[in-house]
């Protein structure tokens, strides 16, 4: 076997990438491609300084620590 015969290895090994239409970023996982789009739809996007989260948890936090905004005011 020679390196010759091996055009697209990467292909060839069923990996595939799934690229983000909206910047191109590379996902190696559907999940994460999906996870990924929800940036994009503003769902994990600061609204005050448009920070984008990896999840809503992490804006929920976000905007507590940096903003000082709690999303239960009746907590
Ligand atoms: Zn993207
Ligand atoms: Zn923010």
């Amino acid at each position: 076997m020679t390196k010759s015969n091996l055009p697209d290895v990467k292909n060839k090994a069923g990996v595939k990438n799934f690229s983000c239409e909206v910047c191109g970023k590379l996902m190696h996982h559907w999940k994460s491609l999906d996870l990924h789009m929800k940036m994009h739809s503003g769902e994990t996007q600061c609204h005050l300084c448009h920070k984008v989260l990896n999840r809503s948890y992490a804006l929920k936090l976000h905007l507590f620590k940096v903003h000082g905004i709690s999303s239960h005011p009746h907590m």
